[in-house]
């Protein structure tokens, strides 16, 4: 079984493939919490406000009746346990089904557009849930239902699960049927999550995706402090010492009103940007 909390059909909003035409599965759960996420202070958990935890849930059906909170994570909806009747627990087949039926003509490739659209696995935090992705995959059994590959997968992830072998394995094999694997890597940095490096911190799992992956992105949430700048540039030295070569995207939260100050920020220290979310 298979905890989500959605299955939707949509345009990439994050990484490298922003914009792209994808179905998404919203995988429940999540080992962080990111509450510093949209604070005034992020590393000062005393000044918190964290809508999330007193938005009146009896009008929650699904995470898309979830408000617009400013502050903390956006995804909430998809861990906490105030939320815990949004989740799902089903079978791949089930969560498979589901997913072709989204698809136009219930098939990746487009006729008219000559596009394919991409799998993606979103949070939550889905490396928390290797083996169900790996049912979920071998269930929609891509060559059955698409002799015209290649498409891709995309996992967007924290970055602080390490690669199960057997994970591993089946990633390997998806890349020799000529499926493209991506990590969307977002790492969560103190000065503007709130979460600590032992916890959130993992250079040597960043390094496992992007040498299993065919292709992978970081991306950082930015607070425009001089505590969160110099963060970032310690980290990405930390990637640069391992020999990790990974674009690095900087992108404001999404309830920031600083969006250009973050920007020119970025451009001058040479990052990529992405707009908020
Ligand atoms: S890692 Fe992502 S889903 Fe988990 S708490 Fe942080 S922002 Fe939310």
């Amino acid at each position: 079984m298979v905890k989500i909390t959605d299955i939707s059909a949509t345009h990439i909003k994050s990484g490298l493939f922003s914009g792209i035409g994808a179905i998404q599965i919203t995988m429940a759960g999540c080992n962080l919490q990111c509450d510093g996420f949209g604070q005034s202070n992020p590393s000062d958990p005393k000044t918190y406000i964290l809508p999330y935890q007193t938005v009146d849930v009896s009008g929650i059906k699904s995470i898309r009746d979830f408000p617009d909170v400013q502050k903390g994570c956006v995804s909430s909806h998809s861990w906490a346990s105030r939320f815990k009747h949004l989740v799902k627990e089903w079978d791949a087949t089930h969560i498979a089904t589901d997913v072709m039926a989204l698809l136009p003509n219930r098939s990746w490739f487009n006729q008219v557009s000559g596009n394919f659209f991409d799998l993606v696995f979103t949070g939550g935090e889905p490396m928390l849930q290797q083996k169900g992705m790996i049912d979920i995959m071998t269930e929609l059994d891509f060559m059955l239902y698409d002799p015209v590959l290649p498409m891709r997968v995309q996992i967007e992830t924290n970055g602080t699960k390490k690669l199960d072998p057997e994970f591993k394995k089946f990633l390997g094999e998806l890349r020799a049927q000529g499926v493209g694997v991506y990590f969307n890597i977002a790492p969560k940095l103190f000065h503007s999550s709130g979460e600590t490096p032992e916890y959130s911190w993992f250079p040597d799992v960043i390094r496992e995706y992007c040498k299993t992956g065919s292709s992978a992105s970081v991306t950082i949430v930015a607070h425009d402090s001089t505590m969160f700048w110099k963060e970032l540039e310690d980290n990405v030295l930390q990637l640069q010492e391992m020999g990790i070569v990974v674009d690095i995207f900087v992108t404001p939260h999404h309830s920031a009103t600083n969006t250009a100050d973050i920007r020119t920020k970025a451009f001058n220290l040479g990052y990529h940007f992405l707009e908020k979310q």
